[in-house]
């Protein structure tokens, strides 16, 4: 048996890892290497849930940004979100990894209503868990459903898959030459430095809840992997 060294978590994936290069909707190639990655994983025999975000698709901010009432611009990025669960999940059922889409929004005929206990009995029977629909209250994010969900099925650790960063830096590696990556933080240090990983929200609860954060680029094939199987090569945040 492989050493892990998280037995069961939660993969944030966001909506832009689904997008590719164009930056936007479901791009059939990069959904298909992001999936074969979480089958990688799969089979070390890891309990893994995911949490899809919508950005490729919408976000409720700039909807209303542009004159639209919040909470309805929210429902529609809640919406993506569960478009993009869907494709996440045919993807992995073509590679024989068995899955269940949860929603937070009900949606019966085509996905489970959330539930809690339900979702962790599909773990313990080694089936992907795909949380979607976000918490299913506007002016969250997914990063809070990430953080929420974790803290209900007692994850080990989130997994924050980045596009194209390779973790947590002390300033802007794309504008500052001096920004330096740290290998380890803890939660009040991202606090304490400013440092920005998820949105405070979602901090606070992960932080409350003691659930570490692995921050990794999602762009290097087999980096889920290396972050399970304990190599560092991101920022991994705790206590
Ligand atoms: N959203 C929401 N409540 C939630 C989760 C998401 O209202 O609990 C909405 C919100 O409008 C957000 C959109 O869904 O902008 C897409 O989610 P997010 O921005 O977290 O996706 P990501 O950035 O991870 O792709």
């Amino acid at each position: 048996m492989t050493d892990l060294k998280y037995k069961r978590i939660i993969l944030k994936l966001s909506g832009e890892a689904l997008a590719g290069d164009q930056g936007f909707g479901i791009h059939p190639p990069v959904i298909k290497t992001v999936a074969k990655e979480v089958k990688d994983v799969y089979e070390l025999g890891l309990q893994i849930g995911i949490v899809v975000g919508g950005g490729n698709m919408w976000r409720g901010e700039s909807g209303a940004q542009m004159g639209m009432e919040r909470a309805q611009a929210d429902y529609i990025g809640m919406l993506a979100t569960i478009m993009n669960a869907l494709a996440l999940q045919d993807n992995l059922e073509s590679l024989d990894v068995p899955t269940r889409v949860q929603t937070s929004i009900e949606m019966r005929e085509i996905a489970e209503p959330y539930i809690r206990r339900k979702a962790i009995r599909h773990l313990e029977k080694n089936r992907v868990v795909i949380f979607a629909g976000g918490t299913g209250s506007p002016y969250f994010s997914t990063d809070t459903t990430a953080a929420l969900r974790a803290a209900e099925i007692n994850a080990d650790a989130i997994l924050m898959a980045k596009n194209g960063v390779d973790g947590v830096y002390s300033a802007d590696p794309n504008v500052d030459v001096n920004a330096v990556k740290y290998d380890h933080l803890t939660q009040m240090d991202i606090i304490n430095k400013g440092l920005h990983v998820m949105d405070s929200t979602a901090s606070t609860l992960s932080m409350d809840n003691d659930i570490p954060l692995e921050v990794f680029n999602l762009n290097q094939p087999g980096n889920i992997k290396k972050v399970v199987l304990g190599e560092q090569i991101g920022t991994t945040v705790r206590g």
